[in-house]
């Protein structure tokens, strides 16, 4: 089976094309991601309605592409899946009425799909991971542990209160004086960082539980920097490789503690795997962390290829084909979900999607 995936929830358009064999495992044929960063810079952080004509005038292009860079005509296309929510209104109608209108047109099925669980399955699609397994999703948006149990079953166990990890190293960066996007920035300036000078702290680090908090962490980082500047009159790069060290390692220390916190809740007697999604998951003293947390645990670690870890289209058709056995297809009343907890039921089955 073909299915051909269609993803424009927040700040990339893309598409996609995976091949599904009889076991039901996918092969990427082709996955096209058409970002906007540029579109965005000068306002500091995604501005929805030129997001929403970026999607609405990029879709074709990007399905166009798809197609092609998988050598697959439309018209053997099997299935058509779509990110339905949650995410950005405008970006996800796009989506949604782009899939409708292909549905329509090649009589093929409709899915739509939640794109958290795009990301949270991914981990089969490059891995082949069993169910159930540990998921830790962190990017610029999200940041939650969710005990993935089958294609549309997942727990949540915990997450962020506040802030996403991502959004923090972004903003932290901006307080340093280091480029966008931030993860990459502080992880290069904290190479030669003490992370111990600066003390700094570690939100909800011994509250029950798995929600974590990193906004406080941000505000501490704004203060010191501040007091930084009062004392000396600007921030030296010692200054700057120092917090980004202690921000860094913070972060690591509650993802970390985390992790090992929700293991807790993991089923006995099942192989036990912890996989991680999402862009902040590049940062290798991050991943190390988990890495090890994961061994202390017994379980395997899984972290897919950057490309199929932060948005795409890719994890969008493969979700579908791995609801598909579990469910119908979606018909052309499928609703946009601005909001859409992945533990609530599909669009279609609520209507109006509010
Ligand atoms: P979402 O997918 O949740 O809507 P997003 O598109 O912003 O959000 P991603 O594309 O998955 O998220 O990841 C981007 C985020 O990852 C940015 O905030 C960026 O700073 C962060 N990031 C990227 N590389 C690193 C790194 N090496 N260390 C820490 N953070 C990183
Ligand atoms: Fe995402």
């Amino acid at each position: 089976r073909l299915i051909l995936g269609l993803e424009s929830s927040c700040d990339d358009t893309a598409a996609a094309v995976v091949q599904i064999d009889d076991e039901g495992r996918g092969t990427v044929l082709s996955s096209v991601v058409a970002g906007q960063t540029a579109l965005h810079a000068d306002f500091g952080g995604v501005v929805p309605e030129i997001a929403a004509r970026a999607h609405a005038e990029k879709l074709d292009h990007c399905v166009e592409d798809a197609l092609a860079e998988a050598s697959v005509p439309l018209s053997q296309i099997d299935a058509i899946a779509v990110t339905a929510g949650p995410g950005l209104i405008g970006g996800v109608v796009s989506g949604v009425m782009c899939a409708k209108g292909l549905s329509a047109a090649t009589g093929k099925p409709l899915y739509g799909v939640n794109h958290l669980a795009g990301h949270a399955l991914t981990p089969r699609l490059t891995d082949n991971v069993p169910y159930p397994y540990l998921m830790l999703l962190v990017s610029g948006g999200h940041c939650q542990f969710l005990l993935v149990r089958g294609p549309e079953s997942f727990d949540r166990l915990g997450g962020t209160i506040d802030d996403a990890p991502g959004e923090a190293f972004d903003k932290v960066a901006r307080l340093l004086g280091l480029p966008q996007p931030g993860g990459p920035a502080i992880e290069r300036c904290a190479e030669t960082g003490d992370p111990n000078r600066f003390a700094l702290p570690r939100p909800l680090l011994d509250r029950d539980g798995c929600d974590m908090s990193f906004s406080g962490l941000k505000t501490a980082v704004l203060r010191t920097r501040d007091k930084c500047v009062a004392d000396a009159g600007g921030l030296t790069r010692q200054d700057q490789a120092d917090l980004a060290a202690g921000f860094q390692a913070a972060v690591v220390e509650v993802l970390a503690k985390k992790t090992r916190r929700a293991f807790a809740s993991y089923p006995a007697d099942a192989p036990r795997g912890l996989c991680v999604a999402g862009g902040v998951a590049a940062n290798k003293p991050i991943r190390a962390a988990l890495e090890a947390v994961a061994a202390e645990e017994d379980a395997a670690f899984i972290a897919p290829p950057l490309a199929l870890c932060t948005d795409n289209a890719a994890m969008i058709a493969f979700a579908a084909a791995e609801q598909s056995g579990l469910r119908s297809a979606d018909d052309l009343t499928l609703s946009a979900r601005p909001r859409w907890p992945l533990d609530t039921a599909r669009p279609s089955m609520l209507g109006s999607g509010k």
